[in-house]
C-alpha cells in the first residue's frame, strides 16, 4: 500500500445526507449503548462488515463527547462508531435512515483521545455543513503526517522482506522441490530441529553461485541451473545442505573478520555422504 495524497484527511471525508434531515429527540448520548444493541455482540451480527470493529472505550468516550456537543438526535436514532480497515487514512460519516455511522481509520487506533475528538468534530461539522475549524484540522493533519510516515516505513520494510520474490521462484521447481528437500535434510542431518526458513529457486540461472544464504530476513536461494533432470539429486541436496549449515552455524567473527566457512563449518559439511562427488560434479557442470 502506498500512502497517496488523495488519502489525506480533507479529501476523503464523505458526508452523505444532511443532518437537518434527521428527525428524533435530543438527550445525552451513549454510543456504547447504541453500538451494542441487545443480543448483538460487538464485532458480530449478520450485517457487520468484517473490516469494521469496535472502538476502544477511550475513543468511544471522545466521540460521545463530540456528539453531545452538537446536540444531535439520539432518541429513535441509532449511533454507530467503529474502526474500519481502510487501506488509507480515511474516515467517514454517514447518515442514512435512522442510523448515523462514523468509521475511523483503524490506523488511528492508538492515537490520543484529542485526535479522535478532532476527527469527530471535523466529521460532524462536515455533515452539518458547518465550517471546519483550523485547530481541529491541524490536529488531524499532524496525526496523519505521523501515521503516513509510519505506514511508509512499514511499507519499505515489507518491500525489503519480499525482495526475493522478484529474483526468485517458488521452491517447487520443474524437477526438484526444495522445501521438501530441506525438510528431509533437516530430518537426516539436524535431527529434525532445523528452523525452517524460506527456500527459493533463483529466477535466472545465476553465474556466480550455486546457493546463497541471506541472514536478514533468513532465506536460501538455489541456482535454477540445478533444477534439471541431468543434475543428480544429491548435488542439489549438497548445495542446499551447505546453505542450511550457514543458517544453523551462523557467521563467526575471527580476529575482526567475518568467517562463514570455519573449520567447524567444513567439518559439518563433510558429514554429507556425497559431499566429494557433489563437488566434483559441480566443478564440471555448466
Ligand atoms: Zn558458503
Amino acid at each position: 500500500m502506498t500512502v497517496r495524497q488523495e488519502f489525506l484527511f480533507e479529501n476523503v471525508i464523505h458526508s452523505e445526507s444532511r443532518a437537518r434531515r434527521i428527525r428524533g429527540g435530543y438527550g445525552p448520548t451513549d454510543l456504547l449503548a447504541s453500538f451494542e444493541p441487545s443480543g448483538l455482540e460487538p464485532g458480530e451480527g449478520p450485517t457487520r462488515d468484517p473490516r469494521e470493529y469496535p472502538l476502544s472505550s477511550d475513543h468511544r468516550d471522545a466521540l460521545n463527547e463530540v456528539y453531545e456537543l452538537y446536540r444531535l438526535p439520539t432518541k429513535g436514532f441509532r449511533l454507530e462508531a467503529n474502526y474500519y480497515r481502510y487501506s488509507g487514512l480515511t474516515h467517514t460519516v454517514r447518515a442514512r435512515g435512522d442510523r448515523l455511522s462514523i468509521r475511523i481509520s483503524h490506523h488511528f487506533e492508538r492515537q490520543p483521545q484529542e485526535v479522535i475528538k478532532a476527527i469527530g468534530n471535523v466529521l460532524i461539522r462536515k455533515l452539518l455543513r458547518l465550517p471546519v475549524r483550523r485547530k481541529e484540522t491541524s490536529l488531524c493533519r499532524e496525526a496523519e503526517a505521523r501515521l503516513a510516515e509510519t505506514l511508509a516505513r512499514r511499507e519499505q520494510q515489507r518491500a525489503k522482506e519480499h525482495e526475493p520474490s522478484r529474483h526468485c521462484r517458488p521452491p517447487q521447481g520443474r524437477v526438484y522441490d526444495l522445501e521438501a528437500m530441506a525438510r528431509e535434510l533437516s530430518e537426516r542431518h539436524f535431527g529434525g530441529s532445523f528452523p525452517m526458513i524460506p527456500v527459493y529457486w533463483s529466477a535466472k540461472r545465476a553465474k556466480r553461485y550455486w546457493g546463497k544464504y541471506y541472514p536478514d530476513p533468513p532465506r536460501i536461494v538455489i541456482n535454477a541451473k540445478l533444477d534439471r533432470p541431468k543434475v543428480p539429486r544429491y548435488v542439489v541436496e549438497a548445495v542446499l545442505y551447505h546453505e542450511m549449515l550457514h543458517h544453523s552455524i551462523g557467521v563467526r567473527t575471527v580476529c575482526g573478520r567475518k568467517r562463514a566457512h570455519t573449520r567447524e563449518f567444513r567439518a559439518a559439511e563433510r558429514q554429507f555422504p556425497h559431499y566429494t562427488s557433489a563437488e566434483a560434479f559441480l566443478m564440471n557442470y555448466r
